[in-house]
């Protein structure tokens, strides 16, 4: 029998009203699990276990430590794939980080709910059936993590919350879902994995992430750079700054890495188009790293494992280019 760990983390999958207003985390894995008639005569074995009860903002680099090591344990004592139940507003990132630091192709499938259990169309029995499904299917294997929500499975190099409170949030701009669940059953196309994994960080290294905007004049960055270990720039179209910004970016790519993505939300960063003062040829060629297609918060991720893992400047060039 194919058997399923769920690791509960919080979210709102898993709250309930509170005497003071709205809802907070409240339910554990078992209860997710027991909401869901379809899983008992499903074939598949469920284990449940609760890890956090947090809602996603306060999820932190401590947590997804824990919940890299508790996936791990489950697939070394037999786990088929590992579901992983997560606050909507930061589980593209968790996603992410799993994805670059979990060395399995076991299925490893993260899932939440916009609505919350006691909302009328409560999704979130529904994306945890889905979830369950898609980690218990041998075409899930090897695809990196995976991320199940509304019927449709992402890639979770690709996939970004993109809507405040809609049940079809979860969106890969670009490229779109892996494949989507049809009777209940996972459809994908392939998709070779990110590897070779990278450590989990033992370390926190802060790295800034900077959205630039017109008329930026680099000021904050240079404040904030003698307090970073590396910053992302979320740069306009296709990786440009002003010109006027230019000389605080040179000074940080001297010091610390300094990776080039876009805020536009889609599509890699340019190399070789555009070529005034500002532009990728000329940021590119003062020593910022090319953010290849990966979403500015997936980058400032991917820089947090890199700088805490002590990666050369080369190292931190070639890891990102794994990303075009
Ligand atoms: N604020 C909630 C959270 O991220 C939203 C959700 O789970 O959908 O924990």
């Amino acid at each position: 029998m194919t058997r399923i760990s769920v690791l509960a983390m919080g979210g709102t999958i898993a709250m309930a009203p509170v005497a003071t207003g709205g809802v907070a985390p409240a339910l554990d894995a078992e209860s997710l699990v027991a909401a869901i008639p379809e899983l008992a005569g499903s074939g598949v074995e469920i284990t449940a276990r609760t890890l956090r009860s947090l809602p996603s903002p306060s999820v932190g680099f401590d947590d997804l430590k824990a919940l890299h090591a508790a996936i791990a344990a489950e697939l070394a004592d037999g786990a088929d794939g590992v579901v992983v139940t997560h606050g909507t507003d930061t589980l593209e990132e968790s996603a992410f980080l799993l994805d670059a630091t979990v060395d399995t192709p076991a299925p490893v499938v993260v899932t939440g709910a916009m609505r919350h259990p006691t909302a009328a169309g409560a999704d979130g029995p529904a994306n945890l059936l889905a979830a369950v499904r898609t980690a218990a299917d041998t075409a899930a294997r090897d695809l990196g993590v995976l991320v199940v929500l509304n019927d449709e499975v992402h890639a979770a190099r690709h996939v970004v919350k993109a809507h405040t409170t809609s049940p079809a949030a979860f969106v890969s701009p670009g490229t779109g879902p892996l494949g989507l669940l049809v009777e209940g059953a996972p459809a994908l196309r392939r998709l070779a994995p990110v590897r070779p994994a990278l450590p989990i960080p033992a370390n926190t290294p802060r790295i800034g992430l900077f959205t630039i905007s017109l008329g930026d004049d680099g000021e904050v960055l240079r404040l904030a750079a003698p307090a970073l270990d590396g910053a992302v720039l979320a740069a306009v179209g296709g990786g440009h700054v002003p010109a006027a910004m230019v000389p605080a970016v040179a000074e940080a790519a001297a010091r610390i890495p300094v990776v080039l993505t876009s805020r536009a939300g889609a599509g890699p960063v340019l190399t070789g188009t555009y070529g005034y003062p500002g532009s990728e040829i000329d940021l590119l060629a003062r020593g910022v790293h090319h953010g290849a297609a990966l979403h500015p918060l997936k980058a400032r991720l991917l820089l947090h494992l890199l700088v805490a893992d002590g990666a050369a400047r080369e190292q931190v060039g070639a890891v990102f280019a794994r990303y075009r």
